[in-house]
């Protein structure tokens, strides 16, 4: 029968922790696991359904009025649609059309516009499904001393 021995302590154990410390992942008796940061259990037999991946998406949508703010923007830096239009080699028809509405306005454009006239056309919305929410973080056990200080607390134990 093999034999489990501690990475950390030396001790055999009749079972094994994979634990993370300080950055590596060893393979520790239950005493020494809890001074490390607990990984995933090792598979058992029975799998557990897999754990949907944490989605987070992020879209880019223009603001609903954009051509407004657009305008606004506009004539209140240059004036009128032309001189803007000379300014930054745009076309006038194009951009009446957008800030009539009869174009939709390409994220990319947006995005050059935006630049341009220092304004915001595009917001971001971000779907996090609601799942990491309810624990906080502050609660996980950091060991506080090093690997080398807990070897020799071991090394004085025995
Ligand atoms: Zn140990």
């Amino acid at each position: 029968m093999d034999e489990l021995i501690c990475e950390v302590c030396g001790n055999k154990t009749p079972k094994l922790y994979s634990v993370i410390i300080e950055g590596s992942e060893m393979q520790v008796c239950k005493e020494c696991a809890s001074l490390g940061k607990k990984k995933q259990p090792l598979p058992t037999k029975k799998s557990h359904k897999l754990r949907k991946q944490i989605s987070e998406e992020s879209e880019e949508e223009l603001i609903e009025d954009y051509p407004t703010i657009l305008k606004n923007a506009i004539l209140e830096k240059y004036g009128d649609l032309q001189k803007f239009c000379r300014s930054h080699n745009l076309k006038e028809s194009w951009l009446k059309k957008v800030i009539d509405g009869h174009i939709p306005l390409t994220l990319e454009e947006a995005k050059k516009l935006e630049k341009i006239l220092k304004i915001k056309l595009i917001i971001k919305q971000t779907y996090t499904l609601p799942e990491e929410n309810s624990k906080p973080e502050n609660t996980s056990k950091k060991p506080a001393f090093t690997l080398g200080d807990l070897l020799k607390e071991k090394l004085n134990l025995r």
